[in-house]
């Protein structure tokens, strides 16, 4: 999900866009289909309660009040900045497994019209996949 990179950038290397934090990836995924490790659950539950309360029965994220899920993610937050509207994750740090390994591939980007993506990536999907691999790879594994 949205991500800030946090790799210094080499200037030779081809790389994939960054994040403009369009939002879309949490708008589409915040509401029910997203989920959260038990470790995670676990370490919100001791050290970040705030988080933890929007967990019932190890599923993310529902309102603590009713207990129905929520249509949309509580940590998605907009930002306006020179005109234009940014979404950010007040959790970032301690965002679920789900939302630091995306993006995860370019079919899902594609589908999910992930702003990421670049017309040249659709050319070549293994190059772009590399690319993206190397841009996450303080989030997640490589998939290739
Ligand atoms: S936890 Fe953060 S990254 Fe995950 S859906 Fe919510 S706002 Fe997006
Ligand atoms: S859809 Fe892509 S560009 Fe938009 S916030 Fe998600 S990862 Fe970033």
């Amino acid at each position: 999900m949205i991500h800030f990179p946090i790799v210094a950038d080499s200037e030779t290397l081809e790389k994939m866009k960054d994040c403009n934090q369009c939002g879309k990836c949490c708008i589409k995924y915040g509401d029910g289909a997203l989920s959260a490790t038990a470790v995670e659950i676990d370490l919100w539950k001791l050290f970040e309660p705030h988080i933890y309360q929007y967990v019932k029965d190890n599923e993310i994220w529902f309102c603590p009040e009713t207990g129905v899920q929520l249509s949309r993610c509580p940590f998605l937050e907009i930002e306006s900045s020179q005109g234009k509207e940014k979404y950010t994750c007040s959790i970032y740090l301690s965002r679920p497994e789900d939302c630091r390994h995306y993006p995860s591939n370019i079919a899902e980007m594609v589908r999910d019209e992930c702003e990421m993506i670049d017309v040249k990536d659709l050319e070549d999907f293994k190059k772009a996949q590399s690319k993206l691999d190397d841009l996450m790879e303080g989030s997640r594994p490589r998939r290739q």
